[in-house]
């Protein structure tokens, strides 16, 4: 009886929302509709010259650069990042990915972005967390838009993790962490992904290790970014 009893009522016994653990019905993942609308989402898709385009601009040679919401401490997002990165849920990093697809495939200046750059994790890290966060969240984007995913960058293992380092010693590491496996070919748009922004460095540092045509336009979505 009680087998049967959890059977008939699984879905509402496995699935509560990520944020406050309310039951979800079954169009709602991972988050109730409640905490979705509680999202803090930016208008980035809406503006190629958004604040986190200008802030970066300078010293990077993006096209454009977007986030789907603001990262604050003690949000949903806050929330979300962390069970992507350290509870083993790579089908939230999938969602995400859909998230921002619906964004970008009403983006005009997106429209013709041709292939996805997830940025890489060391094979040891990825190998400890069963995967790769960001490849998650390309692979939602990927699904939904049809865009192939490239791998031409691979990085090196850190004895560190460069996320327990306070801002200011993120922005003093110099050394970069990748180095480039393959020319990434002829495309005309690449789309850098990753789930959270915060200097900018990972980004920097991903674009100096790139070899792509010079005419490849390269632009940067993130799940969240810090203000
Ligand atoms: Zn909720």
């Amino acid at each position: 009886m009680e087998k049967f009893i959890r059977i008939l009522f699984s879905p509402w016994i496995v699935s509560s929302c990520r944020a406050c653990n309310h039951f979800l019905t079954h169009n709602e993942y991972p988050l109730c509709w409640t905490c979705e609308r509680q999202l803090h989402k930016t208008n980035h898709f809406q503006h190629q010259f958004n604040h986190l385009f200008t802030d970066l601009s300078w010293r990077l040679p993006l096209f454009s650069a977007q986030s789907l919401t603001y990262f604050k401490q003690l949000s949903i997002e806050q929330r979300l990042l962390h069970q992507l990165k350290y509870r083993k849920s790579e089908k939230i990093g999938i969602w995400m990915g859909q998230q921002i697809a619906i964004e970008q495939g009403n983006c005009s200046f997106l429209s013709d972005v041709d292939v996805l750059l997830p940025i890489p994790m060391s094979h040891k890290s990825q190998r400890k967390r069963g995967y790769n966060q960001a490849e998650e969240i390309a692979k939602g984007i990927a699904q939904t838009l049809q865009i192939p995913i490239a791998f031409p960058l691979k990085k090196k293992h850190q004895k560190t993790s460069t996320t327990k380092k306070d801002r200011k010693s993120r922005m003093a590491v110099t050394e970069n962490p990748f180095y480039n496996c393959s020319h990434l070919g002829t495309f005309k748009h690449a789309l850098i992904v990753d789930d959270v922004i915060t200097t900018g460095s990972t980004v920097a540092h991903f674009i100096s290790a790139l070899e792509c045509d010079a005419s490849t336009k390269i632009s940067l979505v993130t799940f969240s970014h810090t203000l």
